[in-house]
């Protein structure tokens, strides 16, 4: 049932609440917030909640500064004790011009404009998004140290899995959000964890993903750790990917499942899978956008490599797991938990549904171990991140994706990003050749 104010402005009183949060996403996917005690909480209905956005990133290159955030109804939550002990509640927030025109550089409305094009051509799509995450201990004085909270690896148990309070303490957080969570255990990597939560469409599962990245990260805090999304913090070990499931749907079926085909899977799967592997190297921009992002992608840590599609490689960016029926559905593997969830699925979005208008071809699944293949028959993801901005800069569809305004801005900031990390000299470089 959709929020109204009357409903909210009741569950307030009720609950005591005394502050209310405006959150929403910059460009690089941070989580923003600002908080206005409950007295205000008319002007926020009424969407006169004003910001100066001129110190957010992505959002300060255009000529006015000043912009309103208008509450989404339907995320109003009152924050669980664990997260705030002062009674306090949330909205996620559009952003609004003062002319009372949305923003084009807020992710979430360029995640809207993707949904509404799959409206346009019939089409509903549902994600899954599996984000893993690492947690580190921390010194005295708080701050993270290189060292992981466990020496657990997949599925190991207590007390080898010293993440398992935590991981319950963030399923019971959740909850109370309304999620519904699914499967919890210790990833691949020492420190690494994983928590499922159910797919939804496109819009709650960016802003499902935004909730759970705090909520980890303060349920973390509590137990003294430090969570991070980081894709490739620990050298020599897995990293932490975010693969997307993705499904779609017509007229309340699967649009993805044809019983009639050999292996259950549609025409229009295939072509939506193939709009993506055409724009991989520049989709990997914004699914992989930073310098550490590259570090995962490599052979050996069942990352992906390769642009290509199978059944059940997980060297491959694609991989359609069994399920047919209405759970019919690929898993795109390369996105890691940093991408901004928003911009990331607006863009696997729009590739896919240039796939299926362009009638595209995805080939053949993929067969082999690519991890293996040393010609160079199948193409890979880039090996860097600025490989990847040049694909985007070079990629029509993807920079409409993304407008104008947001291209221009991540690239700016990306290929400024690139040129810092360039300037480094790090200790292995050090160790390497300072005897030559
Ligand atoms: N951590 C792996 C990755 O980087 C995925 C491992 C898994 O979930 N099987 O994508
Ligand atoms: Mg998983
Ligand atoms: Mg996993
Ligand atoms: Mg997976």
């Amino acid at each position: 049932m959709a929020n109204t104010k009357e409903l909210i402005k009741k569950e307030v009183e009720e609950h005591g609440v005394e502050f209310i949060l405006l959150e929403f996403t910059d460009m690089l996917g941070y989580t923003k917030n600002v908080e206005l005690p409950v007295e205000e909480l008319n002007n926020i209905l009424e969407n006169e909640a004003m910001f100066d956005s001129s110190s957010i990133v992505g959002f300060s290159d255009i000529q006015e500064s000043d912009m309103y955030l208008y509450p989404d109804l339907d995320t109003f939550k009152v924050l669980p004790s664990i997260v705030s002990e002062e009674p306090t509640a949330r909205f996620i927030c559009d952003i609004y011009k003062p002319d009372g025109t949305p923003f084009e550089g807020d992710p979430r409305y360029i995640l809207k404009r993707a949904m509404q094009e799959a409206e346009n051509m019939g089409y509903t799509i549902n994600v899954g998004p599996e984000p893993e995450f690492f947690l580190f201990k921390l010194n005295e004085e708080g701050y993270p140290i290189r060292k992981m909270n466990d020496r657990g690896g997949y599925f190991d148990a207590s007390p080898k899995d010293k993440g398992d309070s935590v991981r319950r303490d963030i399923v019971r957080t959740l909850k109370k959000f309304g999620f519904q969570m699914e499967a919890s255990h210790h990833e691949v990597a020492q420190g690494q964890h994983e928590i499922n939560f159910r797919f939804d469409d496109m819009l709650k599962t960016a802003d499902n993903i935004q909730t759970f990245k705090s909520v980890v990260k303060d349920v973390a805090t509590n137990h003294d750790y430090h969570a991070t999304f980081m894709p490739k913090p620990i050298s020599g070990e897995n990293g932490s990917g975010m693969h997307a499931h993705l499904s779609l749907f017509q007229n309340g079926e699967s649009a993805f499942y044809d019983e009639t085909a050999e292996d259950g899977v549609s025409e229009t799967m295939k072509q939506f899978m193939a709009g993506i592997l055409k724009h991989a190297n520049a989709i990997a921009a914004i699914t992989n956008p930073s310098v550490n992002s590259y570090k995962r992608l490599v052979p050996g840590y069942e990352a992906p490599v390769s642009v290509a599609w199978s059944h059940s490689n997980r060297s491959c960016m694609i991989r359609v797991p069994n399920t047919r029926g209405l759970g019919t559905r690929f898993e795109v593997r390369n996105p890691d938990p940093s991408a901004n969830p928003y911009l990331t699925l607006a863009v696997l979005i729009q590739a896919g549904l240039e796939g299926i208008r362009k009638g595209m071809d995805a080939g053949e699944a993929e067969t082999r171990n690519l991890y293996e293949v040393e010609d160079d028959s199948v193409p890979t993801l880039p090996t860097n991140l600025k490989e990847a901005i040049t694909a985007l800069q070079k990629d029509e569809l993807l920079m409409n994706a993304l407008g104008e305004h947001t291209s221009c801005v991540f690239i700016k900031e990306k290929e400024a990003e690139w040129s810092e990390y360039s300037l480094q000299v790090s200790k292995w470089e050090m160790d390497k050749y300072m005897h030559n």
